[in-house]
């Protein structure tokens, strides 16, 4: 039963209670910052050890103390996770998390704005206005393309590749669906293409046989050659080519297309260009690689990922669109039981009108306060650190007689072992080299010292690092060599 006066319902916790958990999570974390660099990377266990340490599936009855749910949260986390803001953490585009992130996450959610509409999240809409205005800036795009926050970079792919369609459909295919499209819609991308564009193609109804996947020159750039070649043919053959793709850092070895070329191929054809820039376009901030860069303003829309370079905890990524009103065009509804529009003097922006959310988290929080807290010249700094590490561990490898240096683009470096006597029993070379540094990459995986993920380069089974990682310093470069020599030596022997 409910008092008159107060209900006091279970979920509760007194502003004591709060403080004295909160400044106990605090300190824990406070001491987990402090001392990453010390513990492993990762715990190595396996699924069924994880599961044994979690202990009983039953679901709780009736509760129990905050402190005590704190206590044994805090063990099973910090005990047995892989921790991605250690400073030998190389694995995937995953990056160090921004501490302040972590702080504005869980101020972000004691407020629990719905960032879906202005109404129901007046201070935190305007925020990620203004954030997703300094992303544009940052990049170095005009500050009139608008946007929204998502959960990464698939999303961010995934939102703006409907905003093209919405945009260049032969007929109004809000109403008159794919079907009745007439013709079929295609799309353009290299190979080295992320994995979101299959979702896209099987998840927007156009099958996976509309990607037309363009061959790559031999720096692994889109072949823009073969790409014009393939549109003429394609519109020859009365198809409706509507997208092209371009990286800007792929996801495996970080090559940026040549995006100028692809712009203007797609102005000769009417085409939507995008570029996903998911990890690489925030070093476009860095004045000497901007010239990389060289027509992202050409880009009708960008995808990039405040959780890989700039360092944000999961989840943040971002939507650009040169001209925005391409997303409401595509998103919005106007249901008769919202009633969020504002005045005629002064409409709202609603962002469950820009994207497919409807409900939305203040995930912009994170990315605005860093932005603050070092500002674009911060950023600067350590993006470009990050790159100058990436070539180091490339040159180091190259001097190294048991190691050969692959490939070296923004802060991607792939390598691999080269054992200098090999016993490859019957095996050719390549797949005695693969099979072994196949082997190195597990053992380095499980052994929590250094996580790196792999990279297959013209039929090559190459280790790759990816540093997005503020924490990593010259030194860890080193001790990460002598442990791949290490563990490459101890696995021949094996
Ligand atoms: C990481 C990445 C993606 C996917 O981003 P998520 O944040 O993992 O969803 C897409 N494209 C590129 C180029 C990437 O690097």
């Amino acid at each position: 039963m409910t008092d008159n006066n107060s209900r006091n319902a279970d979920l509760c916790i007194s502003r004591e209670d709060f403080r004295k958990t909160g400044y106990y999570l605090i300190d824990k974390l406070a001491d987990f910052y402090g001392n990453i660099a010390d513990n492993p990377v990762t715990s190595g266990e396996t699924p069924n050890q994880i599961r044994e340490v979690l202990g009983s599936d039953a679901l709780p009855e009736n509760g129990q103390s905050v402190d005590a749910i704190f206590e044994r949260t805090v063990d099973l986390l910090f005990k047995h996770s892989l921790f991605n803001g250690h400073p030998k953490f190389f694995g995937y585009i995953t990056s160090s998390p921004a501490p302040i992130g972590s702080l504005a996450d869980l101020l972000a959610a004691a407020i629990n704005p719905n960032v879906g509409a202005n109404i129901l999240s007046p201070m935190a809409t305007a925020i990620e206005k203004q954030t997703v205005k300094w992303l544009a800036e940052f990049i170095g795009v005009p500050a009139s393309y608008g946007g929204i926050l998502v959960s990464g970079g698939n999303m961010a792919n995934l939102t703006a590749f409907l905003a093209a369609r919405t945009a260049k459909a032969p007929k109004n295919i809000k109403e008159e669906g794919l079907i009745n499209a007439g013709k079929e819609m295609l799309f353009y991308c290299s190979k080295a293409t992320h994995t979101w564009i299959e979702k896209a193609a099987v998840l927007f109804g156009h099958g996976t046989n509309a990607i037309r996947w363009i061959p790559v020159d031999n720096n692994n750039k889109m072949d823009t050659h073969a790409l014009e070649q393939q549109i003429e043919k394609d519109i020859k053959d009365k198809k409706q080519p509507f997208l092209v793709i371009a990286n800007a850092g792929d996801v495996s070895t970080g090559v940026v297309d040549n995006l100028s070329e692809i712009a203007a191929i797609c102005k000769r054809h009417d085409l939507w260009f995008h570029v996903d820039g998911a990890y690489g376009i925030p070093a476009a901030v860095v004045p000497h690689y901007a010239s990389l860069f060289e027509g992202i303003k050409e880009a009708d829309s960008i995808a990039l990922d405040p959780h890989k370079w700039l360092y944000a905890p999961l989840e943040a990524g971002c939507t650009l669109v040169k001209n925005p009103q391409h997303l409401p065009d595509t998103y919005s509804s106007h249901p008769v039981y919202y009633n969020f529009d504002g005045s005629a003097e002064e409409p709202s922006t609603n962002y469950y009108e820009y994207g497919f959310q409807n409900s939305r988290g203040f995930r912009a929080l994170k990315v605005w306060a860093a932005l603050q807290q070092v500002g674009k010249n911060g950023y600067i700094k350590m993006i470009d650190e990050d790159i100058e590490l990436s070539k180091y561990l490339f040159s180091e490898a190259q001097k190294h007689p048991e190691l050969e240096a692959v490939t070296q683009n923004l802060s991607i470096t792939t390598l691999r072992f080269i054992p200098t006597h090999d016993e490859q029993s019957g095996m050719s070379r390549e797949d005695y080299l693969n099979s072994i540094n196949e082997k190195l990459l597990n053992k380095l995986q499980q052994g929590g010292k250094v996580f790196l993920s792999n990279a297959i380069i013209g039929g090559k089974y190459c280790l790759r690092a990816c540093i997005v990682n503020f924490r990593t310093s010259r030194k860890d470069i080193n001790e990460v060599i002598d442990i791949i020599i290490k563990e490459g030596r101890s696995v021949c022997e094996e």
